[in-house]
């Protein structure tokens, strides 16, 4: 059976759970992957780099990308669009590639709805909300009041923990990448619904 076609690994969670730095841990771990860069029309924040974090764009040039339909699927979240591309996503799929998502839940929603099939998906968060807070303060980044937007938004995305296929506590770095490139490497072998019948039909004609 062909297990050379792309898949996608969405990843979740409150901002300040550490998904980013979990992705920097395992990229050299999970065999060619493609970490969809998302639009968004949030300010930059200190050391982010247009083209590398986001592509930073107004909300005139999101609005207008939303009505050539250009997006996989797109949302508001803390106030502002972030919307993923669908070109690079369906480029890095045909090269058999895993495409990592670190989108929100409405975003892993509306991915599932189109792309179930060949999609697995985690939900990272701290051990605690505790927790939560301290990082988002320890790491400086964001007014109070962004800060207490995004407990917020958090406290409520836990709610939709089990939308997803797993849950991975990022208490301590190395422990939670350890598990996630287990998952990585499980999400390259979920078998497509056209590819199951291929299979049956290979499986019961081969002589
Ligand atoms: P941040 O502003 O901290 O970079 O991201 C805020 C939230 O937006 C995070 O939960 C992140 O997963 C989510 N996000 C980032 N890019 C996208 C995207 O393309 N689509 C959706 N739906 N959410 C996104």
């Amino acid at each position: 059976m062909n297990h050379d076609a792309g898949a996608i690994l969405v990843l979740s969670g409150p901002s300040g759970a550490g998904k980013s730095s979990l992705i920097k841990k395992i990229e050299d771990e999970i065999g060619a992957f493609y970490f969809s860069i998302s639009t968004t029309t949030r300010p930059m924040r200190e050391g982010e780099i247009d083209g590398v974090h986001y592509h930073f764009v107004s909300k005139e040039q999101f609005e207008s990308d939303i009505e050539k339909e250009n997006f996989l699927e797109y949302a508001v979240v803390h106030g502002n669009y972030y919307g993923t591309s669908i070109k690079p996503v369906k480029k890095a799929l045909k090269e058999g590639k895993l495409v990592l998502f670190d989108i929100d839940v409405q975003g892993h929603d509306a991915v599932q709805k189109r792309l179930a099939d060949i999609t697995t998906s985690v939900f990272v968060t701290t051990p605690t909300l505790r927790e939560l807070e301290h990082r988002l303060t320890a790491r400086g980044t964001d007014a109070q009041e962004i800060i207490d937007k995004r407990i917020e938004m958090a406290k409520r995305e836990v709610q939709r923990i089990c939308e997803y296929d797993y849950l991975v506590i990022n208490d301590d770095l190395d422990e939670a990448a350890k598990v996630l490139v287990n998952i990585a490497k499980a999400a390259r072998m979920k078998i497509p619904s056209i590819a199951i019948n291929e299979f049956i039909l290979e499986w019961e004609n081969e002589a």
